[in-house]
């Protein structure tokens, strides 16, 4: 009994000089952790908890540190007391502080429902993954109508399907809303004419958006009139384009505009496009229905038909599928 009191005793002694009023929290911690390693354990308790780690103090983090002992530290304490307890008031957390993030549960944010939906993807860049519409595999026209409705009259050939002069304009059967869309394009090798006439068609988002297709390799036009443009509206940030008789690689993700019930338009619609793998048009927003001559206006509508240009020149197209968003 008695060479336990002057443990405490000698504890004690030592604990005031480490611990003098000069000392910080952290520094008073420090010299504990000093004084804990060569000497008698102390049970800790911080906020009135037993610590077993003391690696997990931040000493930045006491805002008071004691070393009780005697009767004080057996009446607050118990048993654990007998021999002096550490006690360890930590500073007031501050909500948004370091230490108040380290206190939450990471599982509040964890999103497990609705699952992702697994799909499988192309075997190489630009194949359909396993949940994409095909529009076209370089078989046939079968999921293209002509503007009347009859059927497609571009000439199907080679794994591709190519602009048959004065047939107008082919359509998609079905109507599309927001969607990724794949396709690949060709501007004729023989060159005929300049700047908009040499090999131009053209992709039109919902049969009014066109994102233009034309030979930009070196032909010169106006900026928001050349391949990678919403026509007469944007410019593409680069030109990508590679020469004539090259198929030329576009990606695009489009959101259609979203109208109020009187008409008004209350999201435009906005489309970021690949070409060749650049990135041409940026989540632009496009204005209203593309206009040859004044400024577009939108006016409502549904969903609409993907529709491939006819402008007089023998262009081709291949590998062209769609996933709905
Ligand atoms: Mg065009």
């Amino acid at each position: 009994m008695k060479k336990t009191i002057w443990l405490v005793i000698i504890t004690s002694a030592f604990y005031s000089a480490c611990i003098g009023q000069v000392q910080s929290p952290a520094q008073k911690y420090n010299a504990l952790n000093l004084r804990v390693n060569n000497g008698p354990q102390l049970p800790y308790f911080v906020d009135g908890k037993e610590l077993t780690d003391q690696s997990s103090v931040d000493p930045n983090n006491i805002e008071k540190l004691e070393v009780l002992n005697g009767k004080e530290a057996a009446k607050l304490y118990g048993a654990k007391g007998k021999n002096g307890v550490v006690v360890i008031t930590t500073k007031p957390v501050v909500k948004g502080s370091a230490r108040w993030r380290e206190a939450l549960d990471p599982a509040v944010t964890e999103i497990w429902e609705p699952r992702v939906k697994k799909i499988t993807a192309g075997v190489k860049a630009g194949d359909a993954p396993s949940d994409a519409i095909v529009l076209f595999d370089g078989k046939d026209l079968d999921n293209w109508i002509a503007q009347d409705g009859s059927e497609a009259k571009w000439e199907v050939n080679d794994g591709a399907f190519t602009v048959v002069s004065g047939s107008g304009i082919i359509k998609t059967k079905q109507a599309f809303g927001d969607i990724q869309l794949h396709i690949e394009w060709r501007s004729p090798t023989q060159i005929v004419g300049e700047g908009q006439g040499r090999g131009n068609s053209g992709i039109f988002l919902q049969e009014r958006y066109e994102l233009q297709v034309l030979d930009s390799h070196e032909s010169q036009t106006y900026s928001n009139g050349q391949a990678g443009a919403i026509y007469k509206q944007s410019a593409p940030l680069a030109n990508p384009v590679r020469q004539p008789g090259e198929w030329q690689v576009c990606d695009v993700v489009y959101t259609a505009p979203t109208f109020s019930e009187s008409g008004r338009v209350i999201n435009p619609a906005h489309i970021t496009v690949f070409l060749n793998g650049v990135i041409v048009q940026n989540h632009t927003e496009i204005r209203g229905p593309t206009e040859y001559k004044g400024l577009p206006v939108y006016i409502a509508h549904g969903k609409g038909a993907l529709v491939l240009q006819d402008h007089g020149n023998p262009v081709s197209h291949r590998n062209i599928w769609v996933r709905e968003l």
